[in-house]
């Protein structure tokens, strides 16, 4: 099931998409919930019932057409920072040792875990302001985000399926020179508008746990990135057992789980993001999110 959420006559609104695609099922008409009920509201209260109620409703058209709607990121505003996860493909190892000009770096014997602020998180309809005042040097990662369902701590691998809500497509924008400049990573990651997500969250029962998928980008049609999380260095139950590990996760809470080769920072000639260039990141079975840099 994908959820959405939406702006339609001027109120920002969640949904489910029909089986179809091409029409908009209101979570409140089937749950009779308030109309301005939001996603990580939605997360936070929903039960089993409800999950299959929206199933159910989604067999059939809904009243809203999809084309008619602005689809903004299925969560907004983020409950707290993202959480994401640096270095987590083999393959873009070296390119970050080149990026960084940083020849100590190696593969990380444990994940690196950061902090990326984003105040509004921008979605596929979004066009998205470079900072190319404070850093001409923006790049773009395509990754895998697993949406936290229920709150969680100190939980083992084995468990971590029940403790996720679903998925989503990431682009973790980023500010090279001041990634580089800062030494941690917070900064460069943080600049307004520099995360987008979308274009819906695909509910974790309708894939396999866990996750095996494609993980592609590309920058005006041009494949930059081409990997599947099954290469990943730590799978999403090891990095979600090894956030809650003594940090309590919430319902709503977004993991980002890293980015495979392929980014500008790691290319002899970096081909920077600049005003015009349209990105688009995909994961197959949840979708494209595009977006146009200006
Ligand atoms: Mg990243």
């Amino acid at each position: 099931m994908k959820l959405i959420t939406f702006e339609y006559e001027g109120k920002q609104q969640i949904g489910v998409l029909s089986e179809d695609g091409r029409t908009i099922v209101r979570v409140c008409d089937v749950l009779g919930l308030p109309a301005d009920l939001t996603m990580t509201e939605f997360i936070q209260r929903h039960g089993e019932d409800d999950l299959a109620a929206l199933k159910k409703a989604s067999e059939c058209a809904g009243t809203i057409e999809t084309r008619a709607v602005r689809t903004l990121s299925p969560i907004p505003r983020p409950i707290h920072d993202v959480l994401c996860v640096g270095v987590n493909y083999a393959s873009h190892v070296e390119e970050t040792r080149h990026g960084l000009k940083d020849q100590k770096f190696q593969r990380p014997e444990k994940s690196i875990y950061f902090g990326k602020r984003a105040v509004e998180i921008q979605g596929p309809d979004a066009e998205i302001q470079g900072r190319f005042d404070l850093d001409e040097e923006m790049d773009y990662e395509a990754e895998l985000a697993v949406i936290i369902g229920r709150r969680c701590r100190d939980v083992a691998p084995e468990d971590t399926e029940e403790c996720i809500f679903g998925y989503s497509v990431f682009n973790d924008l980023s500010s090279r020179k001041l990634q580089r400049l800062h030494k941690q990573w917070l900064r460069g990651k943080s600049l307004d508008g520099y995360t987008a997500m979308g274009p819906v969250i695909l509910t974790r029962d309708e894939l396999p746990y866990p996750i095996e998928a494609d993980v592609i980008s590309r920058v005006n049609g041009e494949e930059r990135q081409h990997s599947n999380t099954r290469l990943f260095l730590n799978d999403v139950p090891g990095i979600v057992s090894d956030l809650s590990m003594g940090m309590t996760l919430e319902p709503g809470d977004i993991i980002a789980t890293g980015t495979p080769a392929g980014v500008a920072m790691g290319m002899d000639e970096p081909k920077w993001l600049k005003p015009g260039d349209v990105v688009e990141c995909e994961i197959p079975p949840i979708g494209v999110l595009r977006n146009r840099i200006r």
